[in-house]
């Protein structure tokens, strides 16, 4: 991959569920080392856009690129691209967080030396070091949080996506693991696509993505964006933008 080619590029990604229509003709393109805030409403089909390019769904329409490489059936090769960290916890809690984080290496191939190395400096990176030998479901949602974004990261990814990973936890837990991932989108170079529902995870972004009722109907940099909509503040930026999207619709439909 060479250092000017998009980590993600989607192209027209369309999918619906029976006659509900998820993702509709959704085209956007995330640059090495972006951290990219995907904001949207419950329902706005960001989970959606999630599954599919973690393999759980296929679109129906459209072309998605990782890394340079096309996202189809029976190609690994993009999806070892990617480490992700889902709105649900994904991690077996009986077991400590070295075995789980053990075990996701193993998946991925690392030798158990290259393993327990990666670990190790994880843990020392996301301050769980201590913790390591404790069964999972004994550690604060925020640790618990900041292990599975370990195991996102044991297989150093291109694109990290990130599932509106702070629901659940307390405000101060909230702002670490997102300052965590920013500043690892600066300092390894490694892209983040960040799903939310919550603005202020989206203020810092170096894109901004506003998914509503399944379309994009925003993608730029925060600063561009209220400067364009001459809005003060993102929450006012949010309802003018989707307002606006909600007029349209209703005026096509006339
Ligand atoms: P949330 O913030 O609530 O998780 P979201 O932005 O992730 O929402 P999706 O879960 O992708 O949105 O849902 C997009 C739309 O598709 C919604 O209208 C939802 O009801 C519908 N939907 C999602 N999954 C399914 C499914 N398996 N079958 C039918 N409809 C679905």
């Amino acid at each position: 991959m060479t250092t000017r080619q998009p980590v993600l590029r989607l192209e027209g990604v369309s999918k619906a569920y029976g006659a509900k229509c998820a993702l509709d003709d959704v085209s956007f393109q995330i640059g090495r080392g972006q951290f990219v805030a995907l904001l949207g409403e419950n329902g706005a089909g960001k989970t959606t856009l999630f599954q599919i390019l973690t393999g759980l769904y296929t679109a129906d329409r459209g072309t998605i690129e990782i890394a340079g490489i096309p996202l189809g059936q029976g190609n690994s090769m993009a999806r070892q691209q990617i480490g992700a960290v889902f709105q649900a916890p994904t991690i077996d809690g009986e077991r400590s967080a070295e075995a789980n984080l053990l075990f996701h290496a193993r998946l991925f191939g690392l030798s158990r030396n290259t393993a327990r190395r990666r670990i190790d400096s994880l843990a020392a990176q996301f301050g769980f070091t201590d913790s390591l030998g404790q069964p999972m479901r004994t550690l604060s949602g925020g640790m618990r949080r900041r292990v599975e974004l370990a195991r996102a990261l044991i297989n150093a990814p291109a694109l990290l996506l990130m599932d509106e990973p702070t629901v659940g936890l307390d405000p101060v837990s909230r702002r670490q693991l997102h300052s965590e991932v920013r500043q690892r989108c600066a300092s390894e170079n490694v892209s983040a696509l960040w799903a939310t529902h919550l603005v202020d995870e989206a203020a810092t972004a170096d894109q901004l993505l506003i998914l509503h009722r399944g379309r994009l109907i925003a993608a730029d940099t925060p600063q561009e964006l209220l400067v364009r909509f001459a809005a003060t503040d993102l929450t006012t930026l949010f309802m003018q933008i989707t307002d606006q999207a909600d007029s349209k619709r209703w005026a096509n439909k006339t």
